[in-house]
């Protein structure tokens, strides 16, 4: 069965209501569908869920779930972000709301003088982020999301983790780090170890591809394979921002060997 647990719509930074996101799954084809609004309670921040409407998001997703019900079954989640000092991704922060299942990120690297680097943003932000609160150093740039994600999964209660390797987003287009190196190969195998042990799944994200980013999902294979080799558990994700890229890339990653499972194939317990 097609499903997609990560998906954006106008409640965060998407193109698209959720009831539009509901019609083209339900035209492509799918049984399910998971909404993933971007959080980051109690911070509101731009492309993000405001705290001010948390309820009023959960309200419209449960009215198109009510709408669409013998078609396509809807699911009412979160994509939370980890910020040092100031969120989390804990259910405890959102249970108020009620989650079918929570989604924890890392989209911003913290530095040791407190300055937070945009990991997928734009380029520039990255380079110029990296220069100024790095001292230009790269590698000490992505151990540190490695570390953030490694502490977010053994620390914090959610179910998926997000694109473990965003990092890769403009490596191929305005390289700045060797993929192949072995330090990095080091740190896809300790968060691999980390997920194994915490029993969370990751995800194999398409999303990357959608916006042209990418030739190839996150985690990249090289790690898809160390994720596999450790036991960790993967859903398949397009990570949509608009109506159109629900489906995208998927023909090419469904297929693959008992890597592809989805956890969430039975109805999650609820958060509350
Ligand atoms: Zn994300
Ligand atoms: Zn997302």
């Amino acid at each position: 069965m097609l499903a997609n647990f990560h998906t954006h719509t106008v409640w965060c930074d998407g193109k698209n209501t959720p009831e539009e996101m509901a019609e083209a799954a339900i035209a492509k084809g799918f049984g399910r569908l998971g909404f993933s609004s971007h959080l980051a309670f109690p911070e509101s921040m731009e492309g993000y869920l405001s705290p001010d409407w948390a309820l009023d998001y959960v309200r419209d997703v449960r009215r198109v779930a009510e709408k669409y019900a013998g078609r396509i079954e809807i699911f009412c989640g979160g994509e939370a972000d980890y910020i040092p000092g100031a969120t989390t991704p804990e259910k405890s922060r959102y249970g108020f709301m009620g989650f079918d299942y929570l989604i924890g990120a890392v989209h911003f690297v913290t530095a040791d003088d407190g300055a937070r680097v945009p990991v997928d943003d734009t380029p520039e932000k990255l380079v110029r982020g990296i220069a100024e609160h790095f001292g230009g150093d790269a590698r000490s740039f992505v151990e540190r999301y490695f570390e953030q994600q490694i502490f977010m999964v053994e620390h914090f209660d959610f179910d998926v983790l997000a694109h473990p390797d965003l990092v890769r987003k403009f490596n191929a287009k305005h390289p700045y780090f060797d993929e192949a190196a072995e330090w990095y190969e080091a740190l896809e195998a300790r968060l691999a170890r980390s997920l194994a042990a915490s029993g969370k799944a990751t995800e194999v994200n398409t999303g990357a591809i959608a916006r042209g980013w990418l030739d190839d999902a996150y985690p990249s294979a090289g790690f898809r394979a160390t994720l596999r080799k450790y036991g960790v558990k993967c859903i398949l994700s397009s990570d949509a921002h608009a109506a159109s890229g629900i489906d995208c890339a998927f023909d090419r990653f469904g297929g693959q060997e008992n890597f592809l499972i989805f956890p969430l194939d039975k109805r999650p317990r609820n958060m509350i």
